[in-house]
């Protein structure tokens, strides 16, 4: 089998809002025989910047055409590649509830979900970790005062993440761990850009207690400010020593990211820095 397990869709405000049709004609074009639709679920009040919440994930009114949407695809590719109707669902450290009721509400229609940090706690309550270089120079490496206080705050509020009560709905696999060196060519992370094997010891445990797999997201490795998958080599090697599934990710938000990551993934690959994903990694049947 061939997965992208994380990909978005024309309903994406901060896509470029092409068809996802085309999209998975693309996927289907490279290869792929499992797609995974994960558009960002919605989010609550607060967490947004104000009176923008629509430009950051979907809106509670708006779910219903996304699964038409989503369900239709996965009929209409019937045969040809197995569409997921998924999710990739916030991580938000103040407001579990709203996520567990989210989870609870939906995570019975789903194939799949993704979950995912976009924000922590840092100059405002839900700082923005992969916005721009800019806002995280603003909101979160000035608050943190260093770059180490600011890393090290990042992979705490990950293993928050690993460890939070969703319910029996919470996604299994967790979102491009390490998104917080989506701008590593612009902000200098120094020594903590490959942080040492023992420093994700803890992380690494609660993953495999917790039965998680791993987003080996690729939307990095082609972007300038990047240019590296996002999980960095010792969680990487970690995953592997544990048997912690990865699942390979594009992120796409238009139809020629689907290629692009994919490119960057093979490539990767193909230099032998990691070995090709295991074929137990399959989708799951049912999530959580
Ligand atoms: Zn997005
Ligand atoms: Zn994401």
């Amino acid at each position: 089998m061939k997965w992208d397990g994380h990909s978005h869709t024309e309903l994406c405000r901060h896509g470029k809002q092409e068809s996802t049709k085309k999209m998975i004609e693309q996927a289907l074009a490279l290869g792929f025989t499992h797609y995974s639709l994960t558009e960002h679920a919605p989010l609550p009040e607060g967490v947004a910047p104000k009176g923008r919440q629509a430009e950051f994930a979907l809106l509670e009114e708006e779910m219903e055409a996304y699964f038409t949407l989503a369900e239709q695809l996965k009929q209409d590719f019937q045969g040809r590649i197995e569409v997921l109707v998924g999710l990739e669902v916030d991580f938000l450290h103040a407001h579990q509830a709203y996520t567990t009721e989210l989870l609870h509400q939906y995570g019975p229609r789903l194939d799949d979900a993704i979950l995912s940090m976009h924000y922590m706690p840092g100059a405002i309550p839900y700082a923005m970790i992969d916005y721009s270089p800019e806002i995280t120079r603003q909101d979160l490496l000035a608050h943190y005062g260093t770059v180490e206080a600011y890393h090290q705050a990042y992979w705490n509020a990950f293993q928050q993440m690993l460890t939070a009560d969703l319910g029996p709905f919470k996604p299994k696999r967790i979102g491009h761990a390490g998104i917080i060196y989506k701008f590593c060519q612009k902000l200098d992370f120094g020594a903590f850009l490959e942080p040492s094997l023992s420093f994700f010891e803890q992380i690494g445990y609660l993953l495999k207690q917790g039965g998680y797999s791993l987003d080996d997201n690729f939307a990095g490795a082609s972007y300038p400010l990047c240019r590296r998958p996002y999980l960095p080599k010792a969680l990487r090697q970690l995953a592997e020593e544990l048997s912690i599934p990865l699942v390979y990710g594009s992120d796409a938000h238009g139809i020629d990211a689907v290629k692009k990551s994919n490119e960057a993934y093979e490539a990767f690959c193909q230099h032998g820095r990691i070995r090709p994903r295991r074929p137990e990694c399959g989708p799951p049947t049912s999530p959580g």
